[in-house]
């Protein structure tokens, strides 16, 4: 058994551990786990507590995967929702699709009863306001939004706003692999942008038969390069884990234009070996490991890797 979470899961990486422990299955570990970050208001980039998208309403996105059956469910751009990664599940399980975004999303919540919220917290509001006082003046703020997002959005992205996401990868007492994440995506993000998180293939992929692997960081990145999906194909083709995520790392070499910056891939294999790298990180990435017969979860640093 092995379980892998990146830093800002730590509200959940010792329930997951302590339930993989147990002999429950991975998959309900994981969202027992991710349920505890999406609640923690600690967490300034999942959940509730989350940052605000341009228009000041937190949009959140989330996905799970169960390597056995490679069934999905994903969940983007969700709104006053307090558990998407338990939307998403039942997406998986309840429905004949794979996806939902917005609307529809939401709609499909109503239906099953999940938990609402008020996710827009005080900190977030109170930001949001304060950069609209200061970047929104005149006309522009008597039209808005209509008065226009893209160069707000692009500005945005150059100041290197928050983001953060939480991925759990596990293997169970079964040998069963799954995958969760979940994300409040980048602060003051277009509405509707969906980053690789809720994107199965892309910020995350799991099948029992190879391994698992998650990214955190910029989500545009791990979509144009198909990453997680990358990281367990190459390691169904004969790479172990650490060069599955070296080749992944070498496929975003070839990237030209667009949003370059850091982001993390984590993965594990079928006998709990793990490789978690920081691309283009600064050295202060860190994540949580916990194997079979550890008591908890250990906070490890990522080797960062520029790209
Ligand atoms: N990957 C997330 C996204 O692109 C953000 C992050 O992990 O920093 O929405």
């Amino acid at each position: 058994m092995i379980l892998v979470t990146n830093g800002e899961g730590y509200p959940g990486a010792d329930t997951t551990a302590r339930l993989l422990s147990e002999g429950h299955p991975g998959l309900d570990a994981i969202e027992a786990g991710i349920r505890l970050v999406e609640a923690d208001e600690r967490v300034r980039t999942v959940g509730r507590g989350g940052w605000a998208n341009i228009l000041g309403e937190v949009e959140l996105d989330a996905a799970v995967m169960d390597g056995t059956s490679l069934r999905t469910g994903a969940v983007g751009a969700v709104m006053g929702f307090l558990h998407p990664v338990s939307i998403a599940r039942a997406v998986m399980e309840r429905l004949p699709h794979e996806f939902l975004v917005g609307r529809g999303a939401e709609m499909f919540a109503r239906e099953i009863g999940a938990e609402t919220a008020e996710n827009v917290l005080p900190h977030a509001r109170e930001a949001w306001q304060a950069w609209f006082e200061q970047a929104v003046r005149g006309t522009a703020r008597e039209h808005w939004p209509e008065s226009g997002l893209i160069e707000h959005v692009r500005a945005q992205v150059q100041a290197d706003r928050p983001a953060g996401t939480t991925v759990f990868i596990a293997r169970d007492q079964r040998g069963k692999i799954a995958s969760g994440t979940s994300t409040s995506g980048w602060q003051w993000k277009h509405p509707g942008r969906l980053g690789d998180t809720p994107i199965i293939g892309a910020g995350s992929y799991a099948d029992t038969r190879y391994g698992a692997s998650a990214c955190t960081g910029v989500g545009e990145m791990a979509i144009r390069c198909g990453t997680a999906r990358s990281v367990v194909l190459y390691m169904k083709k004969g790479a172990s884990v650490h060069d599955a995520v070296a080749e992944a790392v070498e496929d975003m070499r070839a990237m030209r234009g667009g949003l370059i910056g850091r982001i993390t891939i984590h993965a594990i294999d079928n006998r709990d070996r793990h490789r978690v790298v920081a691309v283009n990180g600064d050295g202060r990435n860190d994540y949580f490991l916990w194997r079979d017969g550890e008591s908890r979860a250990t906070r490890e640093r990522c080797e960062p890797i520029p790209l």
